[in-house]
């Protein structure tokens, strides 16, 4: 099936069309800085392409360029728009109303509407594609695949906070998640690995990107997870915090009398490994500096080590059994010298590491367990690609397919 995927932020638009059945992708559009005068765009028909600056383009005029360029460029795969079968919508919040991908109709473009309030520059932004591309296309189906909906299986007495009720009544505040569809790819893929039911097994699934979070999936479905009410949550990351004593936010904003705004980006984008080492948000670089001596690039990699130690220590106490911890996307997949250096000192706990199957890249892309062979917990690496993932859900439910059974 021939799938526009469609990742609209709040000043970016990423998006790729697949063809599902050969895991191909055609064309893949990158729009950074929208609204702004530096804005660019990047529409790649598998020959590179230039990032164009198009001085305030917003996200969604990018997307309009993005069909014209598809119905239009001669080097474009397409002769007609029509060509598209699908359309598949990445949603950051789905709140407590979608616990999986569904196709779009007007209820649930209003319920997502309604959950602009979780994610104020995310949400909007999506809806307006939705609305622009419904327009322009109205016979194809359009699903959104939503961040939170894999972690609606957590129960209460992990999604709530410890604050007053009237929080959560009023104003919904409690643990959503994120990164769920990458979470319940690597569950699904790490049972075929495994060759047993997914239903059968505990495990602790790590996407460590940029952005990072860990779940602890027990029988498939998710059970708890470190990002919360926002992203903010959990692991230390490339550019946010993590967690952090929350009254430490009261006292540097009374101290240096900062905004809110000025708070959220210092937390948001100014903390994590960029912070910690004043040097880069990219891990690749912060180890290459902590190699060469860089004092402040050690402490972030091993601080941002320790917290991910740490959140596979409390969910394998949470969950009834654990068999196997699966690493995935940029840094769990390619860096052998962060996997090393976290299991190190989980062996205790079962997780044993075979160094040489850590250290061999083999082929690219591949799924593989880099545990020794009688490992009691096993460690599985996971090859992960989100437009695909959310291309081939896209094609399962406008096939009438159920959500979450198509890996
Ligand atoms: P995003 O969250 O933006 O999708 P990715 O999943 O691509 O991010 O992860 C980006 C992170 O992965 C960066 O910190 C990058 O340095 C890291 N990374 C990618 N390849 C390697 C590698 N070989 N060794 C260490 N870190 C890597």
């Amino acid at each position: 099936m021939l799938v526009l995927v469609v990742n609209a932020g709040s000043s970016s638009l990423k998006c790729q069309l697949i063809e599902t059945d050969g895991k191909k992708t055609l064309v893949r559009v990158l729009g950074q800085r929208l609204g702004l005068p530096q804005a660019t765009l990047r529409i790649d028909f598998g020959k590179g392409g230039e990032h164009v600056n198009y001085p305030g383009l917003s996200v969604v005029g990018a997307m309009q360029r993005t069909l014209r360029a598809l119905e239009n460029d001669a080097d474009s795969p397409l002769s007609s728009l029509e060509e598209i079968e699908a359309i598949g919508n990445r949603i950051v919040a789905g709140g407590e109303y979608f616990s999986h991908s569904v196709q779009v109709d007007k209820e649930v473009l209003d319920k997502i509407e309604e959950c602009s309030a979780l994610a104020p520059l995310h949400n909007p932004a999506a809806v307006a594609c939705i609305k622009d591309l419904k327009k322009r296309l109205p016979n194809v189906p359009q699903a959104v695949v939503f961040d939170t909906a894999f972690h609606q299986t957590m129960p209460p007495k992990a999604y709530r906070y410890a604050l007053p009720k009237r929080y959560y009544t009023d104003y919904h505040i409690r643990r959503y998640g994120a990164h769920g569809t990458s979470h319940r790819y690597a569950a699904n893929q790490a049972a075929h690995l495994l060759g047993r039911p997914l239903k059968d097994l505990g495990l602790i699934t790590c996407h460590l990107g940029n952005g990072g979070s860990i779940a602890a999936v027990d029988g498939g479905r998710s059970v708890d997870t470190t990002m919360g009410f926002t992203p903010l949550e959990g692991l230390m990351m490339g550019t946010r915090s993590g967690s952090i004593d929350p009254a430490i936010i009261t006292f540097i904003m009374r101290r240096e009398g900062l905004t809110y705004d000025e708070m959220d980006d210092i937390l948001n984008r100014q903390s994590g490994l960029l912070g910690v080492s004043g040097l880069s948000s990219d891990m690749r670089e912060i180890l290459d500096a902590a190699r060469e001596g860089d004092e402040d690039a050690a402490l972030a990699r091993d601080m941002y080590m320790y917290a991910v130690q740490k959140a596979i220590g409390s969910y394998y106490a949470v969950m009834t059994r654990t068999d196997a911890v699966v690493m995935t996307a940029g840094i769990g997949e390619n860096s052998a010298e962060m996997r090393e250096r976290v299991f190190e000192r989980l062996a205790h706990m079962g997780m044993i590491l075979d160094k040489d199957k850590n250290n061999f890249v083999g082929e690219v892309g591949a799924d593989r367990v880099v545990s020794v062979d009688d490992s009691p917990i096993k460690i599985i690496v996971i090859t992960t690609d989100e437009e695909l993932r959310i291309a081939r859900e896209t094609d399962a439910i406008v096939q009438g397919e159920v959500p979450g059974e198509i890996e």
